[in-house]
């Protein structure tokens, strides 16, 4: 029997316009895949261009499969979390390989790939195969939360088991894939995180959190993000041709992704530290180094200190620095890399 709950969500969604966005409707599990997987951590105006260059380049799970990874990873630059990229590919190969290329049609078979979480395993199983699974995303915590005055907080073990099961029992088992589709609309459309439309709600009339005037305080959450700081000091080695790139392959933000030559420091570091640090590490004893721009960049825990600097050294058929490979200039641009080394280069004209 379907739940009051999710007979007023249903009515809402017969009756309200949505977004029209190139995955909705999909039944293709590898592309609502693909499209999950860029819509994590990032909005919809944003991953939309990358979720059809994608569906282009490689249509099937074959085609990303056989893919290099390299290319995969310079297709996704600029949209961050490149763990997300790595996964997918790994999969991808998976799927292709090991699975002979079908993808798997149960939310438990699903939920094993390799960067599948719970949420995206709902989503490809009601979606692709009307599987009857909740799904549970930022959209869905924050409306049930304030519907129903949870105040467990969702980022505890508690709290998601809790989540998780009001979400289960809340769903309409004839038309998973519609209901699910319906509660994350009206999270991102009605139950805002700031300024929810109340006025026109459909939960209003029961509504616990909108009742108690209670809206700012749900959902309720434990623990409070702690901020890291990096001091990434980017050094520039190139003559008219070339210039020397290396890949970053440690468990780090952007792995696989390329960069410049890296010395990391614990704190903003003067320019004769650096130079002393070069020495060190250079196995030239005559270079001159430039200090030429510094950046700032947000990440979701942590903020990033950028300094560039250029290099020049007069023997650069004997230049090396471990790691790094030296590359035409003109070849650059089929490299992925972070955001803020894409643009300096860009700035610079090597882009
Ligand atoms: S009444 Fe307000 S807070 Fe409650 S579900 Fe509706 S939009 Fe969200």
């Amino acid at each position: 029997m379907k739940s009051a709950f999710a007979s007023l969500l249903l009515k809402w969604n017969k009756t309200t316009r949505q977004r029209s966005m190139p995955w909705r409707g999909e039944k293709d599990p590898y592309l609502i895949w693909l499209s999950e997987v860029i819509l994590q951590q990032t909005r919809v105006e944003q991953g939309m261009p990358y979720f059809l260059r994608f569906k282009k380049k490689y249509p099937t799970v074959k085609h990303l499969a056989l893919a290099k990874e390299d290319e995969v990873m310079k297709l996704w630059q600029g949209l961050g979390y490149y763990s997300r990229a790595r996964h997918l590919h790994f999969t991808a190969q998976y799927i292709y390989r090991e699975l002979k290329g079908k993808f798997p049609n149960t939310y438990t078979d699903i939920r094993k790939l390799k960067g599948v979480g719970d949420y995206t395993a709902a989503a490809i199983a009601s979606f692709a195969f009307e599987e009857n699974k909740a799904v549970v995303d930022g959209n869905v915590i924050r409306m049930l939360a304030r519907v129903f005055g949870i105040k467990t907080p969702f980022d505890t073990t508690a709290g998601k088991k809790e989540f998780a099961t009001i979400a289960q029992s809340l769903i309409d088992a004839e038309k998973p894939g519609i209901y699910n589709q319906a509660i994350m609309d009206f999270g991102s459309l009605v139950c805002l995180p700031q300024s929810p439309l109340c006025a026109t709600c459909v939960f209003r009339k029961t509504c616990v959190a909108y009742n108690k005037d209670l809206i700012e305080d749900f959902p309720v959450r434990a623990k409070k993000t702690e901020i890291k700081n990096r001091y990434l000091n980017y050094l520039l080695f190139r003559n008219s041709k070339q210039l020397l790139v290396q890949k970053r392959n440690e468990k780090d933000i952007w792995k696989g992704l390329y960069e410049l030559p890296l010395i990391e420091t614990t704190k903003v570091t003067a320019p004769k530290s650096i130079e002393k640090e070069i020495k060190s590490r250079l196995n030239l004893a005559e270079f001159k180094l430039t200090e030429r721009k510094a950046y700032t960049q947000m990440l979701s825990h942590r903020k990033i200190y950028f300094h560039f600097y250029e290099v020049e050294v007069a023997d650069w058929a004997s230049l090396k620095w471990d790691g790094a490979i030296k590359t035409p200039i003109r070849q650059i641009c089929n490299y992925g890399f972070p955001k803020t080394i894409h643009l300096y280069l860009s700035q610079n004209s090597l882009l």
